[in-house]
């Protein structure tokens, strides 16, 4: 039978939670809550993705020193459960007691009594398994359902995974895009073998140090242009294209104009041929080898 349901990547089932569904593009926040733009015009962008089914929003406690969650906070007031709210822990805060604190202040700029996911934003200096154990405790305590890591290379992740609750971690949250395919070589095909999805941040290519042009890119518009789409979604679409026959990834691109939510939730629609995917290819080549992990 066809699946026609818009894509969507599985979170695995863990000891504590069953399998879940996400749709695989959600909501970035980083520069939010900055004072960049009209703060009503940030919390109207989320409301606008959230009723086009972009259901998972990914903010930091690190976005604008806590601005961005309470942006999500004023988005998500009345409409809590219609959101799978990713937060993420300095990693100097990951610490026994300090990412208690730091999850309740979080919780307290985001307006809820819980995270659906929790992630150590990139690998620091407390021991993992300290986080890991905290994370389980936030876990017992209903203050997240599920924990993750963010910026974790080959090395760390095959670490994590063999400690006693590595395992259980839902996700590894990484640069991801066109112009950065990286992580194909070998730290792809390893989160494929763990079972765990990925979160591809900066899908556009648009913002941090990596900020790359490809929207004016000859072939990613030549392409877009043919199948009747924006660059943006072609590059949405090609992020969170099957590999291997699995959809296992969740693009979170951030967005603040109101086309440009359109535009990513009607990504989930576009559908890209061997053809266009082999063009696409041929411009961005995958890695032919181990190159270091692409962060911002
Ligand atoms: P993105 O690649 O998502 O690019 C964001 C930029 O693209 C904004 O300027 C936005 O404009 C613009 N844009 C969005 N949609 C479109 C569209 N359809 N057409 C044209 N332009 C568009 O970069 P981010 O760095 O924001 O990455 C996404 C998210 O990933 C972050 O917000 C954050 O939540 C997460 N992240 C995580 C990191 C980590 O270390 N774990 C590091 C970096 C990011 P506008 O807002 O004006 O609409």
């Amino acid at each position: 039978m066809t699946d026609h349901r818009p894509p969507h990547a599985t979170l695995p089932a863990t000891a504590h939670a069953p399998a879940l569904e996400l749709p695989a593009i959600g909501q970035g926040t980083w520069y939010m809550g900055e004072g960049l733009v009209p703060r009503s015009d940030e919390v109207r962008a989320l409301q606008q993705g959230l009723e086009l089914g972009l259901t998972l929003i990914d903010t930091a406690e690190m976005y604008a020193d806590g601005g961005a969650e309470e942006v999500v906070g004023e988005a998500l007031v009345g409409r809590r459960d219609q959101a799978f709210l990713v937060s993420k822990v300095y990693p100097w805060n990951a610490g026994r007691d300090s990412a208690m604190a730091a999850c309740e202040r979080s919780l307290k700029r985001l307006g809820t009594d819980h995270l659906d996911l929790y992630l150590l934003h990139w690998p620091g200096s407390i021991p993992l398994e300290e986080t890991l154990e905290t994370f389980e405790r936030l876990r017992e305590q209903g203050k997240i359902r599920r924990y993750g890591v963010s910026n974790f290379d080959v090395d760390e992740l095959e670490t994590l995974n063999a400690l006693p609750d590595g395992s259980e971690c839902a996700v590894n949250q990484v640069l991801y895009h066109l112009g950065s395919r990286g992580i194909e070589y070998a730290l792809r095909p390893l989160m494929q073998r763990l079972g765990m999805p990925l979160m591809a941040y900066c899908p556009l290519a648009q913002a941090g140090q990596l900020r790359q042009d490809l929207f004016g890119h000859p072939v990613v518009r030549e392409v877009a242009d043919e199948l009747g789409i924006t660059p943006a979604q072609l590059l949405l679409a090609w992020t969170i294209r099957p590999l291997n026959g699995r959809r296992d990834v969740i693009a979170i691109p951030k967005a603040v104009q109101p086309q440009h939510v359109e535009q990513n939730a009607a990504a989930l629609q576009v559908d890209l041929s061997d053809e266009a995917l082999a063009r696409l290819d041929e411009a961005f080549p995958a890695p032919g080898r181990k190159v270091p992990l692409d962060i911002v």
